[in-house]
């Protein structure tokens, strides 16, 4: 039997993953706070429901890309969430970054009412999502995560379960610290290419071809060599994934000093009123100091 999909956050990501899932031929119910983004799903023949509760009644597996992790708590057990509709046996499975330990305590409280969660934060940007070739990093049981796979095959292509519950968050911290240094690290090459008088674009084309090449020098340092910071990732998204980074290394009482560094020119950047540009952005923070 076909199980029945939902999906609760049509965001920059949210939407298209929900596109491929229906598009698939999967029954997919959705909603979105803001209604009106969710008429292209209803378009392509998806249910548009009235709240988190009612997608978790009519489905068996329910995705949520929402904000930050007080989103999450709001959507799963806020009035009319998905805890108060979910069936004994459902699956919850949270596309969000957010934090790791509140994570395990969402997967904690819902196992208790029989509902199975994954953590499953991903990679790829918004062309990663409407492509399906995103990057998933999977928190969760194995048979929880095989029973989902087949799904999160039509949004990702390289699909890892990391660990238990909150495992898949870490990864994703992990990962946002590994693309925020860089593009700290791409902004200050660009800036000293710009100083000694030589042409940024010269740059970037020699050092992709060798072991300074990245998907950040090729995409965002494009954005940098354009001015042109249309997201892409929010700079506020980005500061928000650094706070998880910076709170979950303090309690572990683990110094961060490169992330540390470039939070400080994301908030720069956010002070400045820059918090819908694409973290790239930090680059006008560089450059002004
Ligand atoms: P976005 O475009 O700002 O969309 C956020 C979505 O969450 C919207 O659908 C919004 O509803 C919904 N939402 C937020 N707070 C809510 C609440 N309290 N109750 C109900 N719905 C709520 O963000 P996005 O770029 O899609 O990002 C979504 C998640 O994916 C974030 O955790 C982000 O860090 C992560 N992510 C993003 C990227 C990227 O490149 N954009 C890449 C990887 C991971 P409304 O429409 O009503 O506002």
């Amino acid at each position: 039997m076909q199980e029945k999909l939902g999906f609760i956050g049509l965001g920059i990501m949210g939407l298209p993953m929900a596109l491929n899932l229906r598009r698939a031929g999967f029954t997919v119910a959705v909603y979105n706070r803001t209604r009106e983004r969710a008429q292209a799903l209803k378009d392509a023949g998806a249910f548009v429901c009235q709240s988190p509760k009612e997608v978790a009644e009519k489905t068996d597996i329910i995705f949520t890309c929402v904000s930050d992790t007080p989103d999450v708590n709001e959507v799963l057990f806020g009035k009319d969430g998905v805890a108060a509709g979910a069936k004994k046996g459902s699956v919850v499975v949270d596309m969000s970054t957010i934090s790791p330990e509140s994570t395990k305590r969402f997967a904690a409280n819902l196992k208790m009412a029989g509902v199975d969660m994954l953590d499953a934060p991903v990679s790829g940007g918004e062309t990663g999502a409407i492509a399906g070739t995103l990057s998933i990093m999977v928190g969760g049981k194995e048979e929880v995560f095989n029973r989902v796979l087949p799904y999160f095959q039509k949004m990702g292509k390289n699909i890892v379960l990391v660990g238990d519950n909150g495992a898949g968050q870490v990864a994703k911290a992990c990962n946002q610290v590994v693309i925020a240094v860089t593009i700290e690290a791409v902004g200050e090459a660009l800036m000293l290419a710009e100083k000694c008088g030589v042409d940024g674009r010269k740059v970037r084309e020699a050092l992709l071809g060798g072991f300074a090449g990245s998907k950040v020098l090729e995409v965002h340092g494009n954005r940098m060599l354009n001015d042109d910071y249309k997201p892409g990732f929010k700079a506020k998204l980005h500061r928000k994934d650094m706070g998880i980074v910076l709170d979950t290394a303090k309690n572990l009482q683990l110094p961060l000093p490169a992330a540390t560094l470039v939070t400080l020119h994301m908030d720069e950047i956010i002070k400045q009123g820059g918090g819908e540009l694409d973290s790239s952005a930090i680059f006008k923070a560089l450059r002004k100091n």
